[in-house]
C-alpha cells in the first residue's frame, strides 16, 4: 500500500483506469472530423465516407518487457501487434504505423537492428506501411511508443458501447496462455539468476511460450467478418484479461452479462501449466492479460453462423443491466464477476 505525501494521491491508489478517466475528463472536440475520442480501443476520424482509426501503446523496459527472457526481434513484433489488435478491435485493418523508440546506451545497433526486423516483420504479414516515427537518448532502458492507423467504411465501425440486451457473447482463440507464459518465463529467469547458469527446458511449454513472446493479432477474424457481412454489435481487444474487457463493454453499453464457466476456452497446454503453477485455469483464462484475442457480441441471429467456425466460442450472453455481470459455474452458481487484469501501476512503489 501506498501513503499519500502531503495531501498528494499517488498513481497507484486510483489505478491506471481512474487515472485515464480523471486526464482526460471533459476534453474539448473542435473538429466535425473527431466522432470517437478517448474511451475505446482506438479514435475515430472522419473524412468522407472514409473513417481512420487512431491508436497508440507505450511499451517501457522494466514494466511491459523484460530483455533478459525476451528476444529484441520478438519485442519488435509484438510492440507492433499489439497495436493492430486495437485497430481489429474497431472492426477497421491498420495501414500505417508510426514508432518512437528511446534508447539508453546499454544498446547496440545490431540490437536495434534486430528490434527492427520483428517490426518490420509485423509490418510485412498483416500489410501495415511504417511511416515515420522517432528516435532518443534515454536515461535508463528502452521505450516504445507506437501509433497505428487504420481503415474502414463508417457503418462497419464497431464500439465497445453498443452492445445490446440478449446479444451473444463471443470470444476468439483461447484464453490465460500468455500470462501462463510470462509466468514460466519469470521462474525460468529465477532459476536461472540463482543457479548461475544451466538452461531451462522449455519444450513442454511452446505454446503458452509463444503466446507470450509472439502473439497474433486477429486479422483473420475482421476477415471473417467481412466475408460474411457480420458487424458486431460491439468489440474490445482482450489485452488486459477476459473480466476486465467483458466490465468495460458492459458499463459502456450500459448492459449486464452472464458468461459460463464451461464454455471458456482454454488451450490444454495452459490448463497443465496451471496446475503446476498451483492456479486455477480459469482465473488465468479471466484475468490474465496479452491474449490479444477479440470480445465481441453478436445477435442471436448469428448463432448459426458463428457456430461454424472452432476458433470462436459463445461464452455467454448480454442482460439488462439490473442482472448484473456473473459467471455461471458447472453447479449453476452465479460469482459476480470483478477486473482484476493487468494494471500498469498495480505494483508500482
Ligand atoms: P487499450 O488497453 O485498448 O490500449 P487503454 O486502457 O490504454 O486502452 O485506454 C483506454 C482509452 O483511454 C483509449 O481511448 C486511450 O486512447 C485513452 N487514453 C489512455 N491514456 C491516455 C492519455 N494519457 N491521454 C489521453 N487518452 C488516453
Ligand atoms: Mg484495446
Amino acid at each position: 500500500m501506498s501513503e499519500s505525501k502531503k495531501g498528494l494521491t499517488s498513481v497507484s491508489e486510483i489505478g491506471e483506469f481512474a487515472l485515464i478517466d480523471r486526464l482526460t475528463a471533459n476534453l474539448p472536440v473542435y473538429h466535425k472530423s473527431t466522432i470517437k475520442g478517448v474511451g475505446d480501443d482506438a479514435a475515430v476520424l472522419q473524412y468522407g465516407d472514409k473513417c481512420q482509426v487512431i491508436t497508440t501503446d507505450m511499451l517501457m523496459e522494466g514494466i511491459h518487457f523484460n530483455l533478459v527472457y525476451t528476444p529484441m526481434k520478438h519485442l519488435g513484433y509484438k510492440a507492433a501487434i499489439v497495436n493492430f489488435s486495437d485497430i481489429y478491435a474497431m472492426n477497421a485493418m491498420p495501414r500505417q504505423l508510426v514508432v518512437s523508440i528511446a534508447v539508453s546506451q546499454k544498446f547496440s545497433v545490431e540490437a536495434l537492428d534486430e528490434f527492427f526486423g520483428g517490426l518490420r516483420l509485423a509490418c510485412e504479414e498483416y500489410q501495415v506501411d511504417l511511416v515515420g516515427g522517432d528516435t532518443s537518448a534515454s536515461m535508463t532502458g528502452f521505450a516504445i511508443s507506437i501509433a497505428v492507423i487504420g481503415e474502414v467504411d463508417k457503418e462497419n465501425i464497431t464500439y465497445r458501447s453498443t452492445a445490446k440486451e440478449n446479444d451473444l457473447i463471443c470470444v476468439t482463440g483461447d484464453l490465460g496462455a500468455a500470462y501462463l507464459g510470462l509466468q514460466v518465463l519469470e521462474r525460468e529467469n529465477k532459476i536461472f539468476a540463482d543457479s548461475k547458469g544451466g538452461q531451462p527446458k522449455l519444450d513442454e511449454y511452446n505454446y503458452v511460450l509463444q503466446r507470450q513472446l509472439k502473439p497474433e493479432a486477429r486479422k483473420d477474424i475482421i476477415d471473417y467478418f467481412t466475408k460474411n457481412d457480420i458487424v458486431p454489435t460491439s468489440m474490445i481487444d482482450i489485452s488486459d484479461g477476459l473480466s476486465s474487457e467483458l466490465l468495460h463493454i458492459c458499463s459502456q453499453s450500459d448492459t449486464g452479462c452472464n458468461i459460463y464457466h464451461q464454455k471458456i476456452p482454454i488451450h490444454q497446454q495452459s490448463i497443465a501449466v496451471a496446475r503446476e503453477f498451483n492456479m486455477e485455469p480459469l482465473i488465468c483464462a479471466l484475468n490474465g492479460g496479452e491474449d490479444y484475442e477479440l470480445l465481441f457480441t453478436v445477435p442471436l441471429e448469428k448463432y448459426n453462423i458463428i457456430l461454424l467456425r472452432n476458433d470462436i466460442s459463445i461464452i455467454g450472453h448480454i442482460t439488462h443491466k439490473s442482472e448484473g455481470c456473473h459467471l455461471v459455474t458447472d453447479l449453476n452458481q452465479q460469482i459476480p464477476i470483478v477486473a482484476q487484469g493487468w494494471n500498469a501501476y498495480g505494483e508500482q512503489k
